[in-house]
């Protein structure tokens, strides 16, 4: 890192007020749920939003950011991560109820513990988030969504940092929204949200306790995973494709494609993330033969390969 290629921050880059918080080459292996994944030059946790956008506007202006939650749609390369990662996961963790139908939560806050505060106060539908293994501003950034639910429907207006660490308010008309895809202005995160439900007397843990049984009875739930791997294409099921192609159990090191949910890649222990790309090229591939559908992957793949 320190003086190495052009866009690795040497020592003298950093403020010295920040100089002991941040932690250099971080292996993303423990920062991803496919436990797989090189070295991030600089990886910093923020106090909070003040103390992030400090840090941010003290970065040289061109080294590259990239801003994770819980990593749970991430597949990191094995040569690592050149700039500096921004971890909100721990960090920016608020999460209150504004009136009676809204609620204010930090990128930070895990997409359980809104599911979870949702039906304490008697607010839903947010039981959809109870499965979702990442943070608010993953699911911001990825519209994530179950059981027909997604977390865009639910969005009033979004906070964002810039790269020069100011704050923004936004509204979901300055984004262009799909499934699983979420298109705004460049060079923007997500700091927090404020989100509308329906008043819901009624809801109780049972309702979450229900949707995470049916992903157990579906999903391999344990394994080291990211979820699905591809985006379904329009009127199809990409783990349909993939088990009608004979893709289950299709192995490459030790990544297998899930036996239970075929959408699903494992890392066994010891995969690569080498390994898990070239399964999911191979998946790709073979599914183009046999199908004559191109499958586009929902995970993001990032860095630099080994
Ligand atoms: C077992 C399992 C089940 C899953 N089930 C579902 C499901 O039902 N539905 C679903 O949609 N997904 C599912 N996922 C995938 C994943 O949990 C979601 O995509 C989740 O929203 C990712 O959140 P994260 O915090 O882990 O994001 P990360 O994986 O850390 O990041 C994902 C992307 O979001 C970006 N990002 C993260 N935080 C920010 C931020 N604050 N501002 C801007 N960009 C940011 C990252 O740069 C990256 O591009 C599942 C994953 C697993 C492992």
């Amino acid at each position: 890192m320190s003086g190495g290629t052009n866009n690795s921050p040497r020592a003298h880059d950093i403020a010295p007020e920040f100089a002991s918080r941040v932690l250099r080459g971080v292996p993303m292996s423990k920062h991803t749920s496919w436990h797989a994944g090189g070295p991030a030059d600089l990886f910093f946790i923020p106090r909070d939003t003040a103390d992030l956008g400090s840090f941010i506007r003290q970065l040289p202006l061109d080294l590259p950011l990239l801003w994770i939650g819980l990593g749970s749609n991430l597949l990191v390369r094995d040569g690592g991560l050149r700039g500096a990662v921004i971890s909100t996961h721990g960090a920016l963790g608020t999460l209150e109820r504004s009136s009676a139908t809204r609620i204010h939560a930090g990128a930070g806050v895990p997409c359980t513990r809104i599911a979870r505060q949702c039906v304490k106060w008697g607010l839903g539908p947010a039981e959809f988030f109870a499965g979702i293994p990442g943070t608010l501003g993953g699911a911001l950034a990825m519209n994530a969504g179950a059981w027909g639910r997604e977390t865009w429907s639910h969005v009033i207006e979004v906070q964002v940092m810039d790269r020069r660490g100011m704050r923004h308010t936004r509204a979901p008309a300055d984004y262009e929204i799909g499934y699983r895809r979420v298109r705004g202005p460049a060079d923007e995160w997500f700091v927090g949200a404020r989100l509308e439900f329906e008043r819901r007397p009624g809801v109780n843990d049972a309702a979450i306790r229900d949707l995470l049984e049916r992903r157990r009875q579906t999903q391999p739930i344990g394994q080291w995973s990211c979820g699905s791997v591809f985006v379904n294409p329009p009127g199809e099921h990409a783990a349909r494709l993939i088990e009608s192609a004979g893709l289950k159990g299709l192995r490459i090191g030790d990544a297998s494609v899930s036996e239970k949910h075929a959408n699903f890649i494992i890392n066994h222990g010891a995969a690569r993330a080498a390994d898990i790309e070239a399964l999911i090229l191979e998946v790709q591939r073979k599914v183009a033969a046999v199908h004559g559908i191109d499958l586009l992957t929902e995970v993001r793949i990032v860095g630099d390969a080994a």
